[in-house]
């Protein structure tokens, strides 16, 4: 085998690299580790794509159903602060879209299934010099000759221990919980996030032709929290105060599942011909939803470059191909993970002067139209992070 990307991780962010280098005729391949794809998907965890993440799944002819978000009402539920946003305030149809995981999991792993190689993963890496490629050791002792590795396997990528990246990391020392609810909000296409003591709520509407459930919630608890109460009883416990905050009732319509929440960044995204994308550089905490948009950002800008090199001549400069994918992507990640950990913190102190500052910070920033198209035009995707 001898492709040009070998790919470790056929996760969303590796199987839309392999599906849009293949649409490029650059020949990639993607070893995954689990074996082939589960056939019971629980339709619970969902991801908020921007929209420039829903045109880059668009440009594949992708479709899943998604659902509209035109608003997002945000507030303090211990205070009186809040801030609304609204696609009409920046002259836009959506602000985001919410997608079942599974789902575009699935449609991207039909797309990049003829290249996917299952329950492998790679053991070692070694450069070759006289052809200017990698040799590629996998699990199942077979090698792939590459001029390209690109670590797509997630926070705790193999490709970054093989090739011993460092990084910084970081524990929220919080829980996100997440499962589908019935409940009837004012309006179809808004999503609330609440700010409280009992964590950050956010509930968000589901993709329509979902008869079942309809609506999300992704809820952050700080684990001292949880110390004396197992999540389910957490969450039968505490739901009444959000209920109370929505006015409305919530029943609880799927399983509860729940994730341990890190951040890490690592400190350069390439060493010689390898490379880290998505969340295999760098993970945050999910309480804007960007995960996956940082991923795609940085899917789409390795993938440019890479056409673009192969555009000019067969024999390109690997460095520097990798070299302009980090400087596009790095600092403007770095920037979203510093400023997600700066709400996380803003949020988690229980400080009432910090409490009184946050409500009179987030009221302001609502009158204020400059910083709300600011942000809307970031979180959106309008302005490409
Ligand atoms: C509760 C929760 C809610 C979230 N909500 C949102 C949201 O609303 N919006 C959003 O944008 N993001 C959200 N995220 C983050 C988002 O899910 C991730 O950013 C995204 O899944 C990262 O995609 P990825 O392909 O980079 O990595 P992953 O999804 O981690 O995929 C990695 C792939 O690599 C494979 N793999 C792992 N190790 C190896 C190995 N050694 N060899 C080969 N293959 C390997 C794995 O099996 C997997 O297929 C959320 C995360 C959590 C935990």
């Amino acid at each position: 085998m001898n492709p040009i990307v070998t790919i470790s991780g056929g996760g969303i962010i590796g199987n839309y690299i392999s599906s849009r280098l293949s649409k490029n005729n650059i020949e990639s391949i993607v070893i995954e580790k689990s074996t082939e794809e589960a056939e019971n998907k629980n339709y619970i965890r969902t991801l908020t794509l921007n929209s420039f993440s829903k045109k880059l799944i668009d440009d594949l002819g992708i479709q899943i159903p998604l659902a509209k978000i035109k608003k997002i009402n945000v507030f303090d539920g211990e205070g009186t602060g809040k801030i609304n946003f609204s696609s009409s305030e920046v002259g836009e149809d959506n602000l985001s879209y919410v997608a079942f995981f599974d789902e575009l999991q699935h449609e991207l792993n039909k797309k990049a299934y003829q290249r996917i190689i299952h329950g492998v993963q790679i053991k070692d890496i070694s450069e070759d010099s006289n052809t200017n490629s990698l040799n590629v050791l996998l699990s199942d002792q077979e090698i792939v000759n590459t001029k390209f590795v690109a670590g797509c396997d997630g926070r705790k990528s193999k490709v970054a221990e093989i090739s011993s990246f460092k990084e910084i990391t970081g524990n929220y020392h919080q829980t996100a919980i997440t499962f589908t609810a019935k409940c009837s909000l004012k309006e179809v296409n808004l999503a609330y996030q609440i700010f409280s003591e009992k964590g950050i709520f956010a509930i968000m509407p589901l993709p329509a032709n979902n008869t079942d459930s309809t609506h999300t919630i992704v809820w952050s608890v700080n684990d001292k929290r949880l110390v004396n109460s197992d999540i389910n009883n957490y969450v039968h416990k505490n739901i009444a105060f959000f209920e109370k905050q929505l006015f409305t009732k919530i029943e609880i319509s799927s399983d509860i599942l729940s994730f341990k929440l890190f951040n890490h960044h690592v400190k350069e995204y390439m060493t010689g011909s390898i490379v880290l994308i998505g969340d295999a550089a760098h993970s945050i905490h999910p309480l804007a939803g960007q995960g996956i948009n940082l991923g795609f950002a940085d899917a789409d800008a390795f993938c440019e470059e890479i056409i673009k090199g192969y555009e000019k001549s067969n024999n390109i400069n690997q460095k520097l191909v990798l070299k302009r994918y980090e400087i596009r992507r790095k600092n403007m990640n770095l920037l979203m993970l510093k400023s997600m950990d700066f709400f996380v913190n803003l949020f988690r102190s229980e400080n009432l002067y910090i409490k009184l500052l946050r409500n009179f910070g987030l009221s302001s920033v609502n009158k204020n139209q400059f910083l709300k198209r600011f942000f809307i035009n970031h979180a959106s995707g309008k302005n490409k992070i």
